[in-house]
């Protein structure tokens, strides 16, 4: 069986799925001054301070540093330690809204042509705005990128230093889970800041050709089309996969699927195969950050599960607490039996709701105890098999979890522990309820830890 038709698959949902949801503004905002996998940033502003949205009040303070901005204007009334939504206690600053929503400056008028900036410059403003790759290791999209001028090298697998030059770019607009709908939202809809984001990336990755990935069952927008059949060069095209199959969505399968490159596995990167992979969010963000200097003070997260009044795509402050989100969206239908940051399948379950939605949050699902499925306790390995079956990397779940389950870490890292992808389509069919995916991410942790 091909590596990328193993998985699981679910059911397509509608496209007015993913239709946008309206919520008011947050009357206060939490915003930790490290949202992304790097150093804190250092407060440029003191408690009593007013501040206005789009203004600095975190500076970059070492490598991998991002700056933090206000996202709603008010007065800063508290900087102080709060708990981020991995359970980390991260300095915070917090702000409570006047109601005026002012902004730092008028947003500047968009530049005609960014084709006259060069890729020091682009990296610059998109370092600038605070971008942000969500994922599995949220970082600095900054720290991404590099000139292709100045290209990064990497450790190949036989430890030699290796320059590998960027092809292609991918815009995906398939979201990581089937469950979650930003990307596919992103390409029904028109948005003037595609273009730009597309040409600041090629210009900053070197890549020559532009391929976008589009959900056969939607429908993209007619601009998405008109882009592809435009290109005189014919290079950009649309490619047309089957968004209901999972874990298409993630880099490794999509690369397969896609291109037909096998990213190196484990701690393999797109690049490594001459692919610069970014979804439809980040390329919209790269454009406004890029043409319109608007630094990040929003984020566009699917809302879904039973369990919440409204679903759908909403756009909201970055700092909104989620008690805050749930209660703009009408609050609870049902008894909430989980509530998940990130889609079901891949996210992580919490039990406090005071914790704010940052940067590297794409979804919140509130699920019912019908879809939660909740069983109360898991059963011994019935070796059914069915998570080899489905594990699109080619792993032994069911053993690798009891390897992880006697704390033998180490036998489970020759098994291939970092080879697993965290996808949890193993967990999705075990008949016994294993918690397969809970287990490797407690033993990679481990292991990290022991090394760190
Ligand atoms: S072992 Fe990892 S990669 Fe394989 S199915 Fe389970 S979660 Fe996915
Ligand atoms: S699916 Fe569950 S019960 Fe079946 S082999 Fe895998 S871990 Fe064991």
């Amino acid at each position: 069986m091909g590596f990328f038709l193993r998985g699981i698959r679910l059911p397509v949902k509608k496209a007015s799925t993913f239709d946008s949801v309206e919520t008011p503004l947050p009357q206060r905002v939490i915003l930790p001054l490290r949202q992304y996998i790097g150093e804190l940033s250092k407060p440029t502003v003191s408690v009593g301070d007013k501040v206005k949205v789009g203004q600095l009040i975190g500076s970059p303070d070492g490598e991998g540093a991002l700056p933090l901005h206000a996202t709603i204007s008010g007065k800063v009334v508290d900087i102080k330690e709060h708990l981020d939504h991995k359970g980390s206690s991260v300095p915070s600053i917090i702000i409570e809204a006047d109601g005026t929503d002012s902004w730092i400056e008028a947003p500047k008028a968009e530049e005609e042509d960014i084709s006259c900036l060069d890729p020091p410059e682009i990296l610059r403003r998109i370092q600038g705005a605070g971008v942000v790759l969500k994922g599995l290791l949220p970082i600095p999209l900054g720290s991404d990128l590099a000139p292709p001028d100045q290209p990064k090298t990497y450790l190949a697998l036989n430890g030699r230093e290796v320059v590998k030059r960027i092809d292609t770019l991918l815009v995906t607009a398939l979201d990581p889970e089937p469950s979650l709908g930003v990307n596919r939202y992103l390409a029904r809809i028109h948005n003037s800041e595609l273009a730009p984001g597309i040409a600041a990336l090629k210009a900053t990755t070197g890549a020559e050709r532009t391929l976008f990935v589009v959900d056969r069952n939607h429908r993209p927008c007619p601009q998405l089309e008109e882009m592809a059949g435009a290109d005189e060069q014919e290079a950009t095209g649309i490619l047309l996969l089957d968004g209901g199959r999972f874990p298409l969505g993630l880099p490794v399968p999509l690369l397969k699927a896609a291109l037909g490159r096998q990213v190196p596995l484990p701690y393999g990167h797109p690049r490594d195969v001459g692919v610069a992979l970014y979804d439809m969010d980040t390329v919209i963000s790269v454009g406004r950050s890029v043409r319109q200097q608007i630094p990040q003070v929003e984020t566009l997260i699917t809302v879904g599960g039973g369990a919440l009044s409204k679903r759908g795509i909403v756009r909201i402050r970055i700092g909104t607490p989620i008690d805050t989100l749930i209660e703009s969206l009408g609050g609870l239908t049902d008894d909430p039996a989980k509530i998940i940051l990130g889609g079901p399948l891949m996210g992580m379950a919490h039990y406090e709701l005071g914790v704010p939605i940052t940067k590297d949050i794409g979804a919140l699902f509130v699920l019912s105890r019908d879809e939660a499925g909740i069983s109360g306790h898991y059963r011994q390995c019935i070796n059914c098999g069915l998570c080899v079956r489905v594990c699109p990397v080619n792993l032994v779940p069911g053993m690798l979890s009891l390897y992880c389950a006697k704390d033998r870490f180490d036998v489970a890292q020759t098994q291939g522990l970092f080879t697993c992808i965290e996808c949890g389509c193993c967990d999705y069919v075990c008949p016994s309820h294993r918690p397969l995916v809970h287990l490797f991410r407690h033993a990679k942790h481990q292991l990290m830890e022991a090394i760190s």
